[in-house]
């Protein structure tokens, strides 16, 4: 498969679009017009797991933590990450990479995690604001069906668990077609009324250009009238962190007990809390900034990592907030980058790696 292809299939389930505005996902070395066959998904690049993808014959890496994340002047092939990015060139190795585009996705990096602790009706924690639209249209009324049909199967009117959502009104709409004009409706020269619709539909952001493409390929005039409104709402599949419920409630004590066996992490980090633990919200990686998204949420846990003294004195007695580590909290992501190419592009191969790129280490 060409690489272009590859990524176009796996963007489709996870958009480059979602990413923060700070990152840098995407393709980080290689040629968007070779043919990669084979993909090995790991955390992070480092010289042994370029060693793994050339002895496991996997001509692309799938990385969660981007290669190139701060920008370079130079490649100096005797010191990272020009080394790394020496070695990817010289062995024709293309990396890819998902970081925040998959933190942000619904069944992504804190997904991956609610699951590994059994959450149950496990939501986005801090929807995504501002990357739903509104496009609105003026149709014939006669063509208005398929029209709509086809904003939907570009990706428009997405509700929740529902699909085809639109609203739909009759007016009138009046035109009057100028010299040079091939109306489809209407006399050149002559003010024209037709019986049109006005169709309205959401669609998330990243989707503008499929639904443009559609609208004005399906539309029947000449000249198509639409507006595009943004919105204010949230986009409530799509957002960092994730939270659920356990089955059952157990106490702060026994719940960290739990916690430290499932990481097999000595000494664990916490703060003082007392009472009962039945909610959970978790951020995979540095999360610390949604404390206050997790409390409001209703949370009676939070568990993210790399929190700071000061983050700990906030959650005092107000949620149990456990650092369970940066790479143990995001792993469990890599099992569900398998599963989505093994569902969504079930020709290509992929592994994950074994390489243990936990850059801390612990004392026991
Ligand atoms: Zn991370």
């Amino acid at each position: 498969m060409i690489l272009k292809e590859f990524i176009r299939q796996l963007e489709a389930e996870i958009p480059s679009a979602i990413q923060e505005s700070y990152d840098n996902t995407g393709l980080q070395v290689g040629n968007i017009n070779a043919e990669v066959s084979k993909a090995l998904i790991c955390m992070d690049i480092t010289y042994e797991v370029l060693e793994e993808a050339l002895t496991q014959s996997c001509d692309l890496i799938i990385s969660h933590h981007p290669l190139l994340f701060h920008s370079i002047k130079r490649i100096d092939a005797s010191r990272n990450p020009g080394k790394l990015i020496h070695f990817a060139v010289k062995n024709d190795i293309s990396i890819y990479s998902l970081h925040t585009s998959i933190d942000k996705y619904e069944f992504g990096v804190s997904y991956a995690l609610a699951e590994r602790l059994n959450l149950l009706e496990i939501r986005v924690l801090q929807p995504e604001k501002s990357l739903l639209k509104k496009l609105v249209t003026f149709c014939p009324t006669a063509q208005s069906a398929s029209l709509r049909n086809a904003l939907f199967n570009a990706g428009a009117g997405h509700i929740g668990n529902y699909d085809s959502c639109s609203f739909n009104i009759e007016g009138k709409g009046t035109f009057r077609a100028l010299e040079g004009t091939n109306p489809y409706v209407g006399k050149p020269g002559e003010l024209h009324t037709e019986d049109e619709s006005r169709i309205e539909v959401i669609f998330p952001e990243w989707k503008k250009e499929s639904l443009l493409k559609a609208l004005l390929a399906n539309h029947p005039y000449e000249e198509v009238a639409y507006d595009i409104y943004p919105l204010e709402n949230n986009l409530e599949n799509t957002g960092l962190g994730a939270i659920g419920n356990l089955k059952t409630s157990i106490e702060a004590k026994d719940f960290i007990l739990k916690i430290q066996k499932e990481f097999n992490k000595n000494p664990l980090r916490f703060n003082k809390y007392s009472g009962k633990i039945s909610r959970v919200a978790v951020c995979g990686g540095s999360g610390a900034s949604l404390l206050e998204h997790a409390i409001s949420a209703g949370a009676d846990a939070f568990i993210s990592a790399d929190i700071k003294y000061h983050d700990f004195q906030a959650a005092s007695e107000r949620i149990l907030m456990i650092d369970a580590g940066h790479y143990e909290t995001e792993i469990q992501v890599l099992h569900l980058i398998k599963e989505l190419i093994s569902e969504k592009i079930p020709t290509f191969a992929s592994l994950i790696s074994e390489t243990d790129t936990n850059f801390v280490r612990y004392s026991k």
